[in-house]
């Protein structure tokens, strides 16, 4: 199968009702929902380095991640599916965790670096040794970061504005998504063009990482135009859950059938949920929420949520 075609997969669009929309009008766009095991924006993200790969002949790619990590999962998936070897770089010590069993089973080579090996994925010579193990694989950043991962998710600000006919609207007042390192954020502003607003939603504390890649990855792309803000979303932390939002995410399924993970997505929409509440938008306003996926990293956290909830 070439990847290219399997990009013509529909997404679903959404309105979703919660009692605290307070007259805000939300649609959903459901990456999650784009492939059971290919899901979330790492599908996109990773999209043109499948292109890439399959046209030099690269025998697999090779990446690196946590022992949860959506990206590593997408790209073993997408691996298998296309043909394609895949080597994932881990970080610590072994673990058994619902994600590693499923690289396992999808054929994806493991290596963990353990801690300080991990740390120095940004030496200059990390790369080194891999690609003489590994000769002519296809290497993709952490995350399916850089360029060409912002580039496949340029596509999506298209897809949606195809699929608003579907619930009735015909526009929207701003785009809101969960953040990690921005791209995917950089993605959808150059896919706007400065025709509407990208709020991102912090998953991790705000730095000046976000805020720097996402201007790179403008720069690179030879767009001036930011069009963007971002917001806090973190609640004490990346990957930190507290009582309210395990709540939350119960709550979300509940109401309206909406499955959130911890780490992003239910950050992100709690974020919305404070904005609504803050004033911030007209009665009868358009918000489209990217759910961005990261289902299968929830399975990890599930005891916790429960235990959370009270
Ligand atoms: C990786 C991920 C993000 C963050 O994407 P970036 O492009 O790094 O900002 C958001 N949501 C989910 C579910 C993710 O897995």
């Amino acid at each position: 199968m070439v990847v290219a075609d399997s990009f013509a997969a529909d997404v679903v669009m959404q309105e979703l009702h919660f009692d605290w929309l307070r007259g805000v009008r939300l649609a959903v766009l459901r990456l999650d929902l784009v492939d059971p095991e290919l899901s979330g924006n790492k599908w996109f993200k990773l999209s043109h380095h499948l292109a890439a790969a399959q046209a030099t002949r690269a025998p697999g790619l090779i990446s690196l991640g946590g022992a949860h990590s959506n990206h590593l999962h997408a790209l073993a998936a997408a691996g298998q599916r296309f043909g394609l070897a895949t080597v994932g770089l881990l970080r610590g010590t072994e673990q058994d965790a619902p994600t590693v069993r499923d690289l396992q089973r999808f054929g994806m080579r493991l290596h963990w670096l353990g801690y300080g090996g991990y740390r120095a994925r940004h030496q200059p010579r990390f790369w080194d040794a891999w690609r003489a193990l590994y000769p002519n694989y296809h290497c993709v950043p952490e995350g399916g970061g850089g360029l060409a991962g912002a580039l496949g998710c340029v596509t999506l600000v298209a897809q949606l504005r195809a699929r608003l006919g579907e619930i009735g609207w015909d526009d929207y007042e701003a785009l809101w998504l969960a953040v990690g390192t921005g791209t995917t954020l950089a993605g959808l502003v150059l896919g706007e063009a400065g025709n509407h607003p990208v709020i991102g939603a912090l998953a991790g504390p705000p730095a000046h990482a976000v805020p720097d890649n996402v201007r790179r990855l403008l720069d690179e792309a030879g767009t001036a135009d930011a069009g963007y803000r971002l917001v806090d979303a973190s609640r004490g932390g990346f990957g930190r859950f507290d009582g309210e939002l395990a709540r939350f995410i119960l709550q979300a399924e509940r109401d309206s059938g909406l499955p959130l993970d911890p780490v992003y997505t239910a950050k992100a929409l709690l974020a919305l949920r404070a904005s609504i509440d803050a004033g911030e938008w007209d009665v009868g306003s358009r918000l489209v929420f990217i759910h961005t996926g990261g289902l299968q990293g929830r399975r990890a956290a599930e005891e916790q949520l429960l235990r959370l909830r009270g």
